[in-house]
């Protein structure tokens, strides 16, 4: 399959066409008909004067065949391998080199570093399109592109964008290792501690949940410079696997994304050199804070990719291959009326999304946009890959489709990246800072 990103660019260096967010049907699934999603928002904030408003899901020629593309590749090169690598708990070698392939690991790096170029909207489209498929390839993608290649991208210096990129780019996976045994929600009571050597850094500690673990061969590591400063010790650094004394102590086997890899890691006296120091010391928090700010938009995709997928599954299922009382299942009104429900919920979430990845490309205040996709879309996704189980009966329960998987995989939605009750929190502080007299 040649390189998408090859196929893309020439459209990313022309002006903008639009056309509406649709999504090509998935194997034997029932068609949706390509009615688009739409919302309406209350930009009160921006200057619309000159602009006829247009629906937030409106996506340009470059995102609309990124999804296309994204959703393509996905079907043919990753849905066949989805329940083997799910029971095999192992991201099989050969879905990375495609994704390498496909440029999918280096969306939104510039081409000067061999990357795509694309915006983050594009990052947005490949990663909900990808979860649609396999929720755990999705997560993979998202982590590399939303938390790795942009704290690289954003905070890194010219050598460390140098170094670092074109590697991320084609063919190095990367982690964010920010979550510690003690330290989960309350990400910076970190415990792991940097000491200044005369010529470098040395790491002590341990990080737990990493994702990509397996597959990475980049970790950004937050530790402390100065514990006595509390968060404004933390410090970001790059450390390559292989560095003495970094080591993967346990893979975790988990409910869902069983593909993904979560590994526990040590840093036992972990000698980097200056050049591994990520921007400035004592930056760290704020670092952290911004890519997971948008990582969450990620996130918020994934979920919403899952639950169209677990809803697609099973509507073809009712609408196609059932029958009981001598009709299709689908055809019971008691059957419709929770597929319209379910599918209306997916569109409110993927308005929330895209409506959070403009307002962040727009430069907009995201934050609790950010936040409300997230919490919403991992309902929805809760919600609606359960739902699915149901409408196909025993069918659903067994470990044949994918039924049974979006359902388990659903349950991340509301932990990584901030839990729920964070997300409401972050929420709930905006909005009582915007209506306290
Ligand atoms: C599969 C997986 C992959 C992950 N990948 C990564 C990764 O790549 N990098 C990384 O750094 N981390 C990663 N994580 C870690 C993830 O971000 C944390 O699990 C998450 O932030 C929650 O932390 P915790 O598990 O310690 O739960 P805890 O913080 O112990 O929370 C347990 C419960 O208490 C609630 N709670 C905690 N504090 C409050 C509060 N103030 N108010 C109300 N409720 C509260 C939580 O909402 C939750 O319901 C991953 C985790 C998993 C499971």
């Amino acid at each position: 399959m040649a390189s998408l990103i090859r196929a893309l660019r020439p459209l990313c260096r022309t002006a903008p066409s639009f056309r509406m967010a649709t999504r090509r049907p998935l194997p034997n699934h029932w068609t949706p008909s390509t009615h688009a999603f739409s919302t309406t928002s209350r930009r009160r904030d921006v200057d619309l004067s000159n602009l006829t408003p247009t629906p937030i899901t409106l996506l340009s020629e470059t995102e609309s065949m990124m999804a296309d593309t994204v959703s393509k590749f996905a079907q043919e090169q990753i849905g066949p391998k989805v329940r083997d690598m799910d029971e095999a708990e192992v991201m099989d070698p050969a879905v990375v080199e495609h994704l390498f392939e496909q440029g999918l690991m280096g969306i939104e790096v510039p081409e000067e570093y061999g990357g795509a170029g694309m915006n983050f909207t594009s990052a947005i489209v490949a990663i909900e399109e990808l979860a649609r498929v396999d929720p755990s390839v999705s997560v993979l993608v998202d982590v590399h592109n939303t938390l790795v290649n942009t704290a690289i991208l954003r905070y890194g210096d010219a050598q460390a964008r140098r170094t670092w990129l074109p590697k991320l780019a084609t063919g190095t996976v990367g982690s964010f290792c920010l979550s510690e045994p003690a330290s989960g929600s309350d990400a910076f009571a970190l415990q792991t501690k940097a000491e200044k050597l005369a010529d470098g850094y040395r790491l002590n500690g341990s990080k737990m949940w990493i994702t990509n673990a397996m597959e990475s061969s980049v970790f950004i590591v937050f530790a402390n410079l100065n514990p006595s400063q509390g968060y404004k010790g933390i410090t970001a650094f790059i450390v390559e696997k292989g560095t003495p004394g970094f080591s993967i102590a346990k893979k975790e086997k988990k409910l869902g994304i069983r593909a993904s890899s979560t590994c526990v890691l040590n840093f036992d006296d972990v000698v980097i050199p200056k050049s591994s120091l990520l921007g400035e010391e004592g930056q760290g928090y704020k670092y952290a804070i911004s890519v997971l700010n948008e990582g969450r938009i990620g996130i918020a995709a994934q979920m919403t990719g899952l639950a169209l997928g677990a809803w697609e599954n099973a509507a073809s299922y009712v609408w196609n291959d059932r029958r009981q009382f001598g009709q299709l299942i689908g055809n019971f009104q008691g059957m419709q009326h929770q597929l319209a429900q379910a599918y209306t919920e997916i569109a409110a979430a993927r308005a929330l999304v895209y409506n959070a990845a403009r307002k962040k490309e727009a430069g907009q205040d995201f934050v609790q946009d950010a936040a409300m996709a997230k919490l919403y879309a991992s309902q929805v996704a809760g919600r609606v890959s359960g739902s699915a189980v149901e409408w196909m009966g025993g069918m659903g329960f067994v470990r044949e489709g994918i039924a049974e998987k979006m359902f388990r995989d659903s349950k991340i939605g509301a932990i990584y990246e901030g839990t729920s009750n964070i997300q409401l929190q972050t929420i709930a502080k905006l909005l009582q800072k915007q209506y306290t007299n």
